[in-house]
């Protein structure tokens, strides 16, 4: 008898894995999805990597959760005692304690955490998320913005009032020089490495700064290989080089940027008409015109100079008249420069280990080969300085004249839709955890660390909080300090986590939900954000296969919990094709379009340059900054006690900064994503482990020599922190004092026999169990992930 053919559905969608949102096809065989293929025809579709083409590996893993389940023993029980429930009771539950917790000690006492849209499948669900914890009343989120984020997203809004490069893209179809920043798109974002790629091809060059060779370094122009945590110094270097030759846009600097305003040599504030005059505006400030030989003032309401940009100093010493007397003020540019001045490629090299002469070579291609398009992430995020490297990355950029301009960092245009982050009845929220601290930082925007969280709780400082709403965040092992975080966890009131699987922070919880995995549900997109026909893109993803067992969408339990809470009128009553709508309302793309055309329809929308240029209300649209310029000389950062230039920071765990440490951990640990999983998840896919069977720790050969290790041993890594293990990988790349790591093991692969490792012991695998929460960037909160000190020896019966 003739097989039957198989039924084949191939399903446009996108991989959601990772911040790449990779265009693809899914082939569904007899109603089982059997493999995820590129769609080149997407704008993010030109390749899958590995952990896409596991997806249906992920989907019918036999670990999936696919029940609610209730802790019904102790927390520190060895054996939870899960339960299966039903979502109901899941649900009225979680309500009612959520409830009672706000009642008793105010909707802030109850925190939500959320897996990082970088590397997971939150982005389908962050905005419904954020929603239900403003509606509830808590300002408090983690998201990792402190170590995913911070520089690209909020660090530069105190440059350019915008997220830059988070927002403004780089335009990698235009560029001429591509600068890539502790960031390796191969592993981070694939969409960017092809679209690099197809630029390369065309002629444009590419500069890649990071202490591994990993990635596109190798194809680039010039590989910049700086020590983990100096990058400051170095952008400072590369800005002296550029401005000692001449290398600026002299144009956009004196019309854009702050720094023509006048700086008053006795308290380094912005000089203002206040302060020539009573009857002066201290919203106006002043500039010196050259032609004039005179003060002329700036005001940021009307965005124009009086007498135009043309004449503007950018260096000197002038004295102006005032009330009290003579004030001596130079031009901020010219604070700049002489804080650029303190780095010459000498003197940088001798702090970042970047030869002058490639220094000197990358001056001259960002100068020669713009516009230039960069891109930053968390090589330089996760870091005691993070803040400052993010400004001095910033300002390096400014002087290129790049931004906003075609090949340049842009905004791309999207459709218009609701913000659905934000509620429609907001009521006034508390203060959120580390404001109070780090009045600048993440806190801001209710983004909180998960040492915040964790001091908290077992501190109740700066107030208590005793419930957790957890969305897939598995923060004891993806952040630092893992086993505070456990004790942290197990002293909360309540505790509710979603997720796919469980995972060691999740084992915590009181509930633990079932989530549908990315390709079991539906997901709106607005923009996939990497060129302008991606940003223009609007898809509604489909599902591949229904949900296993009970599992159901993160969107679909907020919606649901909402209503419970009796937030319904703040969710549609439960209804989120209603939600999509709203949401979709300005965009003129409707659901039925979209569900009709899974592909996506491309919004008719047209990405603009130079939108600063823009007229508003008869003046330039100018930067969402208190001076509506770019802001070189940053008077908030003043204002707060922190250096208005940038400036490097020694990182605060070094050789450099701690040689009390060093003398016992005298190798500088960094680490790097895994090509091969996001961060802390897919190590029990056999396809993927298969290639990744252990931990591994990268040495330079002459450090792996003096330390008797040889390829392949077993290691242990120690740090003032403790340790844990992972076989020696030999990288004669590195630099010889340089190490890099691979944090996220925990997981097993029973199907091919790999191992899982307590995330919790040393005698496990999880790297951030020996980073410690102590030392951390003033302003951001950010831990030194990626710039710390450790030990290495080789494991034997007594290490
Ligand atoms: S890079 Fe890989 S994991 Fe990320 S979206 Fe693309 S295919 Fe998925």
């Amino acid at each position: 008898m003739a097989s039957e053919k198989p039924s084949i559905e191939r399903i446009p969608g996108y991989c959601a894995l990772c911040v790449s949102r990779c265009g693809s096809i899914a082939v569904v065989e007899n109603g089982r999805f059997v493999g995820l293929e590129p769609d080149p025809s997407h704008p993010t579709g030109q390749a899958l990597c590995a952990k896409g083409r596991a997806a249906p590996e992920l989907v019918y893993h036999a670990d999936r959760l696919l029940y609610p389940l209730q802790r019904t023993r102790p927390k520190g029980d060895p054996d939870p005692g899960w339960r299966r429930i039903t979502w109901d009771e899941a649900l009225d539950l979680t309500a009612t304690r959520l409830r009672q917790l706000a009642q008793a000690y105010g909707p802030e006492s109850v925190a939500f955490s959320v897996a990082s849209p970088s590397t997971s499948a939150s982005v389908d669900s962050t905005l419904w998320i954020e929603r239900l914890m403003r509606a509830f009343g808590s300002p408090n989120l983690s998201m990792s913005m402190e170590l995913c984020g911070w520089g690209r997203y909020l660090a530069t809004v105190y440059t350019y009032g915008a997220s830059v490069p988070g927002a403004y893209m780089p335009d990698l179809e235009h560029a001429g020089c591509i600068l890539f920043w502790g960031y390796n798109p191969n592993v981070a974002r694939l969409s960017h490495a092809t679209a690099t790629m197809a630029a390369l091809k065309r002629g444009a060059r590419l500069i890649v700064v990071d202490p591994r060779r990993a990635g596109l370094a190798g194809r680039a122009d010039v590989w910049l290989q700086v020590r983990p945590g100096a990058d400051a110094a170095l952008a400072l270097a590369l800005a002296h080089v550029m401005i000692e030759r001449g290398w600026y846009d002299r144009d956009f600097i004196r019309e854009w940027t702050n720094g023509p305003l006048l700086v008053r040599a006795d308290n380094g504030r912005l000089l203002t008409e206040y302060d020539l005059s009573a009857e002066g505006s201290a919203q106006r400030y002043v500039a010196w015109n050259e032609a004039k030989r005179g003060p002329v003032l700036y005001d940021p309401s009307l965005g124009r100079y009086a007498g135009g940009s043309s004449d503007l100093a950018l260096f000197g010493v002038f004295t102006v008249d005032a009330p009290q007397g003579k004030l001596v003020c130079r031009p901020a540019f010219d604070h700049l420069a002489e804080a650029c001045r303190r780095y010459s490629p000498e003197a940088a090299a001798a702090i970042c280990s970047v030869e002058p002469g490639q220094i000197e070579h990358a001056a001259q291609l960002l100068w020669e080969a713009r516009p230039v398009a960069y891109y930053a992430w968390s090589g330089v995020e996760q870091q005691t300085n993070a803040t400052q490297i993010a400004r001095a990355i910033a300002q390096l950029y400014a002087l290129t004249g790049s931004f906003d301009t075609k090949g340049g960092n842009v905004l791309f245009a999207a459709a218009p839709t609701a913000n659905v982050a934000a509620v429609t009845a907001p009521a006034p929220l508390a203060p959120a955890l580390g404001l109070a601290d780090r009045p600048l930082g993440p806190s801001r925007w209710q983004h909180v660390t998960s040492d915040e969280i964790y001091r908290a709780i077992l501190e109740q400082q700066p107030y208590a909080v005793r419930g957790l709403v957890g969305f897939g965040a598995n923060l004891l092992v993806a952040h630092a300090d893992g086993r505070r975080g456990r004790e942290a966890l197990a002293a909360l009131d309540f505790y509710v986590h979603a997720d796919l699987f469980m995972n060691p922070t999740a084992e915590l919880a009181d509930i633990v939900l079932p989530v549908a995995s990315a390709f079991e549900r539906e997901a709106l997109k607005i923009g996939f954000e990497v060129s302008a026909a991606a940003q223009a893109l609007v898809q509604l993803r489909r599902p591949v296969v229904a949900p296993r067992g009970e599992a159901r969408s993160d969107t679909a339990i907020v919606f649901d919990l909402a209503c419970r809470l009796g937030l319904g009128s703040e969710f549609w009553e439960g209804d989120v094709d209603a939600a999509y709508r709203y949401q979709l309302g300005p965009s003129d793309v409707s659901l039925e379009t979209l569900r009709e055309q899974p592909g996506g329809v491309r919004a008719p929308v047209q990405t603009r340059y130079r939108k600063f240029a823009g007229q508003r209300d008869g003046a330039p649209q100018g930067f969402a900054t208190p001076t509506h310029k770019v802001e070189l000389y940053s008077e908030t950062l003043l204002a707060h006690g922190y250096s208005p230039l940038p400036e490097h920071v020694e990182p605060l765990v070094s050789p450099q900064a701690r040689p009390d440490i060093a003398e016992h951990y005298p190798l500088i640990l960094t680490c790097a994503k895994h090509t091969l999983f996001c961060e802390s998840q897919h190590r029990g896919l056999p396809s993927l482990r298969r290639h990744a069977l252990d931990p591994e720790v990268e040495l330079h050969p002459l450090a792996a020599s003096e330390r008797g290790i040889r390829a392949g041993d077993w290691v242990r890594i120690e740090t003032s922190q403790g340790s844990v293990q992972a076989r020696a990988r030999l990288n004669d790349a590195l630099a010889p004092n340089v190490v890099c790591g691979q944090h996220g093991w925990w997981q097993s692969c029973p199907e091919i026999g790999a191992p899982g490792y307590d995330p919790f012991s040393r005698d496990g695998a999880n790297l951030n169990l020996i980073i410690g929460n102590e030392a951390i960037d003033p302003i951001s909160g950010s831990v030194p992930h990626r710039a710390y000190l450790c030990q290495i020896r080789r494991m034997g019966p007594d290490v």
